[in-house]
C-alpha cells in the first residue's frame, strides 16, 4: 500500500500542555502519563535531533512537519523561529513546509506575521457561531473563548496567513449544521474540516492509566465498554450533518468553499489513496511524537504500549517500519467485521477509524465503527454527486457543473 514509504509524524513540541481546557479534548489529560514535574517543553537538543532525522528520513522532495498539541503556541515565538532556521540547516535541497494546529487563542500580530512570512498553514480551532464554540471551548477558568478565537482570526485574515477551520461535531453542534457552515460563510472562510467527537466514559484501562476517557477499543481483543460521553455525537446524527451541509454546499458554494470532508470523499471515487488516514485501508503511518521525543503509534494511541520508541536513541524508519507498527498498521483491515467487509461504501469508509469501533454488528461480531450508520448515509446520500463529479474531472470539465447536471436529471425523471 505505502509503496513510497513515506510516513507523517504529527509533533506535539508543549505535550498535552493546553491554555484552554475544552471539555471534549482528548489529549489534555495524557499529562497523567508523565513524570509529575515534568515540564512539557520540547528541549533544543529534541527538536534538532527531530528536524535532523525527519528530514533525512523522508525520500519525498517536499517534507511537512505538523505541529500540534496540546497548545504549540505554548512554547513561545523563539521556539519556531528555531525550528525554521533548523529546517533550513538541514532541507539539503528538499522543500519544507509546515502546518500548525492552534486554538487561537494566543494569536498576536508577531506569531501572524511570522506564519506568513515562513507559509505556515494554519489550522484554528473554531467550532461555529458564539453558543455553539463556547459550549465545550472554555479557558481552564471554564470562561469561553469565542472572542479571543475570532480576534486570532482577524489577525490570521490581516497577515494574509494560509489557514483552515478545524470544526469539532459534538452532539449538541450536529443539531445545527447550517447554522454553523453559513456562519463560516458569513466570515469568508474558504476551508473548512469537520471532525466529529467520539469519545466513551472511562474504562479499566483507563483508570489504571489515571485517565479520563477509554483507551482504544484494543486491536486485539474485544472492548466491551460502550456508554459514550454526553458531548459525542450521536450514531446517526453526524451523517445527518454533513448530508445538510452537503446539500448547501452543492446547491451554492462548489468552486467557492472547499470542506475536506468532500474533498476526501472525492478521492475515494476517483480510485486515489485517501489523503487521511481515518479512510485509507491500512493505517500505521501517521505517528506522533511527544515533547520528549517519544514516539508513538498515532495520535490516537498515545498510550504507553503502543510507544515505538524515542527520536534520541532510536532510528525513525525502524520505528515505522517495526513489526509491531505495521501489524498496527494492517490490523485496520484484517479486523473489518464481515458486515463492513461486505459493505457497498467500504471503498469510502474502510471501516473509518479502530479508535471508533467499539460497537458489535447485528451478527454479534466486535468492532464495528460507532459511526457506521453516519457513514453509510452519507457515501449513500452523495454517490450520485460523486460519480458526476468523478466523470467530469475525467473530461477535464469544472466539478461545479455537477450541480445543473443533477437538477437536469431530475427534471427529466419528472
Ligand atoms: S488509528 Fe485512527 S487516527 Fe490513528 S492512524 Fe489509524 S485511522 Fe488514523
Ligand atoms: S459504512 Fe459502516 S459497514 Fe460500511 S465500511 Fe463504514 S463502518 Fe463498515
Amino acid at each position: 500500500m505505502y509503496k513510497d514509504n513515506s510516513f507523517h509524524i504529527l509533533a506535539k513540541p508543549a505535550g498535552p500542555l493546553c491554555n484552554l481546557d475544552c471539555k471534549y479534548c482528548f489529549y489534555t489529560e495524557k499529562e497523567a502519563l508523565f513524570p509529575k514535574n515534568t515540564t512539557f517543553q520540547m528541549t533544543d537538543a529534541v527538536l534538532e535531533m527531530y528536524i535532523k532525522k525527519y528530514i533525512a528520513s523522508q525520500k519525498t522532495l517536499e517534507i511537512v512537519f505538523a505541529w500540534q498539541g496540546g497548545e504549540p503556541t505554548l512554547m513561545g515565538l523563539d521556539f519556531f523561529k528555531k525550528v525554521v532556521s533548523l529546517q533550513d540547516k538541514y532541507a539539503n535541497g528538499k522543500k519544507i513546509a509546515n502546518t500548525f494546529q492552534t486554538n487561537g487563542t494566543l494569536l498576536n500580530d508577531e506569531w501572524c506575521e511570522f506564519f506568513a512570512s515562513n507559509k505556515f498553514l494554519v489550522g484554528l480551532s473554531l467550532d461555529g457561531p458564539e453558543h455553539i464554540h463556547d459550549a465545550y471551548r472554555v479557558d481552564c477558568g471554564g470562561k469561553p473563548t469565542f472572542n479571543q478565537v475570532m480576534k486570532g482570526l482577524s489577525l490570521l485574515k490581516k497577515h494574509g496567513v494560509e489557514f483552515n477551520i478545524l470544526a469539532c461535531v459534538t452532539k449538541q453542534a450536529s443539531y445545527k449544521p447550517l447554522e454553523i457552515y453559513n456562519f463560516f460563510k458569513e466570515q469568508d472562510i474558504q476551508f473548512i474540516q469537520f471532525i466529529p467527537i467520539v469519545e466513551r466514559e472511562a474504562n479499566k484501562s483507563t483508570l489504571e492509566l489515571a485517565l479520563r476517557h477509554a483507551t482504544p477499543p484494543s486491536l486485539y481483543k474485544e472492548e466491551s465498554q460502550k456508554v459514550v460521553t454526553s458531548w459525542t455525537v450521536e450514531p446517526a446524527a453526524y451523517g445527518s450533518f454533513l448530508i445538510e451541509v452537503f446539500d448547501e454546499w452543492i446547491q451554492k458554494d462548489i468552486g467557492l468553499v472547499y470542506i475536506m470532508n468532500f474533498e476526501w470523499a472525492l478521492a475515494a471515487w476517483m480510485g486515489i489513496p485517501s489523503p487521511v488516514c481515518i479512510f485509507s485501508e491500512e493505517c500505521g503511518r501517521a505517528v506522533a511524537m511527544e515533547h520528549n521525543g517519544d514516539v508513538y503509534a498515532c495520535d490516537h494511541y498515545v498510550y504507553p504500549e503502543y510507544q515505538l520508541g524515542n527520536i534520541a536513541t532510536d532510528n525513525l524508519e525502524n520505528m515505522i517500519n517495526s513489526q509491531f507498527q505495521l501489524d498496527f498498521g494492517k490490523k485496520k483491515e484484517h479486523t473489518l467485521p464481515n458486515v463492513c467487509k461486505n459493505c457497498e461504501v467500504r471503498f469510502a469508509c474502510h471501516g473509518e477509524c479502530p479508535k471508533h469501533r467499539f460497537l458489535l454488528s447485528d451478527e454479534g461480531e466486535p468492532g464495528l465503527n460507532y459511526l457506521c450508520t453516519s457513514y453509510k448515509n452519507y457515501f449513500k446520500h452523495i454517490s450520485p454527486y460523486m460519480k458526476i463529479m468523478k466523470r467530469l474531472l475525467q473530461e477535464g470539465l469544472p466539478v461545479s457543473l455537477v450541480t445543473s447536471i443533477i437538477k437536469r436529471q431530475r427534471v427529466s425523471e419528472v
